[in-house]
């Protein structure tokens, strides 16, 4: 049950990739965590619904409508993202983010980018790798020394003629090796501070672009992280985001980064959500049908206690993901909603997670068992894309009339 049962578009999105994420996503889900491999196989076969650029193309693969260009209007965009990321996060969040993975780095294109560099990124995106795989791309932002702190970016960008020189480097970046594009972020104008920072669409190739070490992750290990270094790497000034004067407004460099990333808090959120449900699943199925003690798990209190508190949680953080992708799109401010939703799922993702281990007992020690990877998954939810505390600082700073950032 959530807050958009009764419209047809999006319960169509939740049944598709429901299925999908059963029949194609948890069949393969224990071996890619195992091997930390990505599932290039099945991102093949989920292109032609799923895009990997959907913030450029918009969403007429995944429902077969356009969305209205007409910018009153309100939008579904957001509301899509909610319901599908649950879905995708139910059937496995490592595949999740490997087919989704690489809307990081088109939402600050589509957002900020001109229309040449909307075509130039869709180009670069087009067709399949030299090894006969999807494009993937990537969204360099977080540093050895800055991740929730993006004002203090050490990498820079020279102005060299008609060219930047990009000098840094980036860590725990999605699809860092395989990128056939990265939208890198560097100090462009260290005396303007946080709005000199800007970002740069760069293509795999360019000399001075060094995919660097893969890391190896407690979670979601079927998405690929890794180092990316810039060895005065130089990109052509026309390849810079923010020159656009679009709707959303002229350069404004950072603050445009993080109104970015509020945006895409609710269906990460969701897909948190997605784990708990999973989790919780596994663990009714189990009560339904198991015993302890001798005498039916139902009939113990604390375990149906457990199970009611799951699911309260479970239903809090849908509803506050869905509130603040409905207010998205319907143009209205959810800087505090998508805060709450990103913290609110990420804590129920860990709380399921964790008590399902608790009342399974020794059996989700296994291994590849399912559960014991959902609560592996489930831990990073409360770290990237702005971690748990930072969720928790921006929403008290707005409740006490302070600036957010
Ligand atoms: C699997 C994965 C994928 C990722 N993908 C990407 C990607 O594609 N692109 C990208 O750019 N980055 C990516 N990241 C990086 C991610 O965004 C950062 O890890 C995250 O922003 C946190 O930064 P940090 O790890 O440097 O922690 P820090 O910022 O160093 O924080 C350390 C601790 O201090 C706390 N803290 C920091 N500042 C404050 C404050 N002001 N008040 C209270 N507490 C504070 C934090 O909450 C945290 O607990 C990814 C990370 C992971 C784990």
């Amino acid at each position: 049950m959530d807050l958009f049962h009764d419209n047809p578009l999006l319960a169509g999105v939740r049944q598709m990739l429901g299925s999908f994420a059963l029949r194609s996503m948890r069949p393969i889900a224990a071996r890619h965590d195992r091997e930390e491999s990505m599932p290039w196989a099945l991102m093949k076969e989920a292109s032609p619904f799923l895009s990997q650029t959907a913030a450029l193309d918009g969403r007429k693969k995944l429902t077969g409508l356009e969305d209205d260009p007409d910018p009153k209007k309100p939008r579904t965009a957001a509301r899509i993202a909610v319901v599908g990321s649950e879905e995708l996060g139910y059937g496995c969040a490592g595949i999740a983010l490997a087919l989704a993975g690489s809307g990081l780095a088109a939402s600050p294109v589509a957002r900020m980018g001109t229309d040449e560099q909307r075509a130039e990124f869709k180009k670069l995106m087009s067709g399949l790798d030299d090894q006969g795989r999807v494009k993937v791309a990537a969204m360099a932002l977080s540093e050895p020394a800055t991740g929730s702190d993006i004002s203090g970016l050490k990498t820079i960008a020279i102005p060299d003629g008609d060219h930047y020189v990009i000098r840094g480097s980036k860590q725990w970046i999605t699809n860092g090796l395989s990128a056939a594009v990265y939208v890198v972020w560097a100090q462009a104008d260290p005396a303007a501070g946080r709005a000199g920072v800007r970002g740069f669409i760069v293509a795999r190739g360019t000399p001075g672009l060094v995919p660097g070490r893969k890391e190896t992750k407690l979670g979601i290990r079927a998405s690929e992280t890794a180092q990316v270094h810039f060895e005065d790497c130089r990109v052509h000034k026309d390849m810079m985001l923010g020159q656009a004067t679009s709707a959303e407004g002229a350069a404004t460099g950072l603050s445009d980064t993080k109104k970015m990333l509020d945006s895409t808090r609710p269906a990460v959120g969701s897909q948190a959500v997605g784990i708990a449900r999973a989790a919780y699943e596994f663990l009714l199925d189990r009560v339904r049908g198991g015993s302890l003690h001798g005498t039916p798990m139902a009939s113990h209190q604390h375990i149906m206690f457990e199970l009611a508190e799951m699911q309260m949680e479970i239903t809090a953080s849908r509803m506050l993901a869905h509130r603040a992708a409905w207010l998205a799109d319907h143009h209205q401010d959810n800087v505090a909603e998508a805060s709450m939703a990103k913290a609110h799922g990420a804590r129920t993702a860990q709380l399921v997670t964790t008590r399902a281990m608790v009342l399974l007992g020794e059996e989700a020690l296994e291994p590849d068992h399912p559960v014991e990877k959902w609560y592996r998954d489930a831990k990073i939810y409360d770290i990237f894309e702005g971690t748990g505390q930072i969720q928790r600082r921006i929403l008290a700073r707005l409740l006490t009339g302070q600036n957010p950032t």
